[in-house]
């Protein structure tokens, strides 16, 4: 069974830790993590983007996957099911296809038409026992499409979006998606306990977990980030391990081309990734 994000995320805040969001793109990544997660006692969101679920034949398709997944593999850990950086209409059809959470991402919108439209998506959602995540202050770098300018957020126009319901909230406070540049300036602390003093006891996110120093980690998590999302990490170990096999000629000897030999280490890389993440976020054994 799905559960929504709300008090998965509340039991985090209050208990300082965080709760990994992993990106998934088909059925290798959904089980590496899920199986993760189970053996880390862990709650775990996996998360999915508009591009990751057309890749995937749909929100439904993705929904019903995971929830199968969930069932035969034994898991009893919560498992969030996320829709990340929704449209306003990917939104309504994640809520329609069984997903326990969605992110509603407005931050493209001037504030007013932001607020309009994350009421909407917050009644409906609530209608149906989903949480709703929403941005304020759009994230830096490149997310299946969405350019975001990698600003601070305004404390102030948290607190308003904070104020219509939403059950989580991203904040930019200079993290940026994908691989950090060089001269990367790290994080706002300053303003990120602004936002944590405005909004508390909103659970906060970190969008682009993805080389963030682990004491910058910590700290966020300090000043009251509750959920951290991982996309690019997992991306870069899978392909690694899948590099090394092919390299080391391993699909040539015997039945190595086998799909299921040829992506066993890929998805023991991701089992990897995820693990550390979750020691690093502190959420091992609070299932
Ligand atoms: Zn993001």
């Amino acid at each position: 069974m799905l559960v929504s994000a709300k008090e998965v995320l509340a039991k985090a805040k209050n208990e300082k830790y965080a709760v990994g969001q992993f990106n998934i793109n088909n059925l290798e990544w959904t089980k590496a993590i899920l199986l993760t997660a189970q053996e880390c006692n862990s709650p775990v969101i996996l998360g999915v983007s508009e591009g990751a679920g057309k890749y995937m034949c749909g929100f439904k398709t993705v929904a019903d996957m995971v929830k199968a997944m969930v069932e035969s593999l034994g898991i009893t850990v919560p498992v969030i099911l996320h829709l990340d950086h929704g449209s306003y209409e990917g939104a309504k059809k994640a809520i329609e296809a069984g997903f326990s959470s969605v992110m509603f991402d407005g931050s493209h919108y001037g504030i007013e038409e932001n607020i309009e439209k994350t009421k909407e998506i917050i009644a409906l959602a609530n209608s149906k026992g989903i949480s709703v995540e929403a941005e304020v202050g759009s994230i830096g770098g490149e997310e299946d499409g969405v350019v975001g300018a990698g600003e601070v957020a305004d404390p102030n126009e948290c607190k308003m979006i904070a104020d219509l319901g939403v059950d989580i909230l991203a904040a930019g406070i200079g993290n940026i998606h994908g691989k950090y540049p060089a001269n990367w300036a790290g994080l706002n602390f300053e303003v990120l306990a602004e936002i944590e003093k405005a909004t508390s006891p909103m659970p906060l996110v970190l969008h682009g977990g993805t080389g963030i120093p682990a004491d910058m980690i910590k700290k966020a998590i300090s000043l009251g980030v509750s959920k951290i999302n991982v996309n690019t990490e997992c991306q870069i170990a899978f392909a690694d391990a899948t590099r090394k096999y092919i390299e080391a000629g391993k699909d040539l000897e015997g039945k190595g081309f086998d799909p299921r030999k040829l992506l066993a280490p890929g998805f023991e890389a991701i089992k990897a990734t995820v693990k550390e993440k979750m020691e690093l976020f502190g959420s091992i054994n609070k299932a």
